[in-house]
């Protein structure tokens, strides 16, 4: 690598302007900045490689975020909202098959109804596996009191993307109302710290009116807000969302693509203790692309263990991966490819954050 690159990474100079750097190279210094990402993973965290089963419980959605397929004002969606024992039964199979952990997934929603009965979800998964799964919700913005609920019941990790830690940009991407605002979304991200929780958050790669700059500030912000866990991914766009209007305006798939990859690799080398995903959306622009997350510095993946038949319907943007597979299907091919890559499924285990014991 060139040798100004190589000061930058070795003096952790991580200025605005040194991270665009690392984030726009290509050729042979992006290979070697992914391979030290990935290098650097294996050095702290070594080849395991951790599973979250996914179950994405419902696509009803009370908010309209601009970029995303199952928005609520996209009439085009059939709504779905999978039962109790349905939800129960993928938890008994991620558990079974030595998953180690579970992800809850939805659209927003913050009615009594909805946040009693992720409650008692969470206390029948926790007696159902013995305490032995663990589990991480991605449920959107709640209050304090509410995140600290689900803590005592039995999550432990929780997934808010910031999306783009810019508030402008945030703000072209969302409605203009009290329900989606940027300083909500911060106060939500610190409630979310302060319960207790590991706290993951990440961004979208790509979008409209994001640059270089925009990127390079994100990594500072997750470095500043001392995240446990990351999931970056390239942002793909979706007929039937308003952002479609402005796909001319994008990046190609295949430079978000390679941006993606360069953050990914870079925050390894950054926070080399954190829990990074690799993204259903990398899957969705390259077969491979799960893969080559994992070679630059990623440590989890989220297998989709919704029932096969209704994952069409969760649909955030087109193309996206894993929509006609049953779960074992998708289990058994994740292992291969882990093995074709040189990394180990860490089976049966939570795979928590170092991040997150040296920050409490
Ligand atoms: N409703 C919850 C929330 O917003 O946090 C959880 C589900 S939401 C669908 C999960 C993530 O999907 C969002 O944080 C967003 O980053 C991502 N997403 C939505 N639309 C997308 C798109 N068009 N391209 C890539 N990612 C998208
Ligand atoms: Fe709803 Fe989440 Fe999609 Fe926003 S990103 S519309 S909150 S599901």
């Amino acid at each position: 690598m060139d040798k100004a690159l190589q000061d930058i990474i070795d003096n952790k100079a991580w200025t605005e302007d040194n991270l665009v750097k690392l984030l726009e190279l290509r050729g042979k210094d992006q290979k070697d900045l992914l391979k030290m990402g990935g290098d650097c993973l294996l050095q702290t965290r070594g080849s395991e490689v951790y599973y979250r089963g996914l179950v994405e419980f419902s696509n009803i959605c009370t908010k309209d975020c601009y970029y995303c397929g199952i928005r609520k004002s996209n009439r085009e969606t059939d709504r779905y909202d999978l039962p109790d024992d349905a939800i129960l039964e993928a938890a008994a199979f991620a558990h079974e098959n030595k998953y180690g952990s579970l992800v809850l997934q939805s659209g927003e929603r913050d009615d009594e109804g909805f946040v009693n009965r992720i409650d008692e979800l969470l206390k029948k998964i926790k007696r159902q596996t013995n305490g032995e799964l663990g589990i991480t919700l991605s449920l959107g913005e709640q209050t304090p009191e509410t995140y600290k609920r689900w803590f005592e019941s039995g999550a432990h990790r929780y997934l808010l993307r910031i999306e783009t830690s810019d508030k402008e940009l945030y703000t072209q991407l969302h409605p203009s109302d009290d329900k989606h605002s940027f300083t909500k979304r911060l106060e939500c991200l610190k409630a979310i710290q302060n319960a207790g929780f590991q706290t993951g958050t990440g961004v979208m790669i790509g979008l409209p009116g994001q640059s270089l700059k925009h990127l390079a500030r994100d990594l500072q912000f997750l470095m500043d807000f001392d995240v446990d866990m990351v999931g970056m991914g390239p942002y793909i766009e979706h007929e039937e969302t308003p952002l479609y209007d402005q796909r001319s305006s994008l990046w190609p798939l295949g430079e978000r693509f390679l941006t993606a990859l360069n953050m990914v690799a870079t925050l390894r080398l950054m926070m080399p203790d954190i829990n990074m995903a690799a993204t259903t959306a990398m899957q969705a622009i390259d077969p491979m692309g799960r893969e080559k997350a994992m070679k630059a510095g990623a440590n989890v993946i989220m297998p989709n263990i919704t029932p096969s038949n209704l994952r069409r319907n969760y649909l955030l943007y087109q193309n996206k991966p894993c929509t006609d597979e049953g779960a074992e299907d998708c289990s058994n091919c994740l292992s291969v490819r882990l093995e074709m890559i040189g990394r180990t499924p860490g089976f049966n285990k939570w795979g928590d954050s170092l991040h997150y014991f040296q920050r409490v």
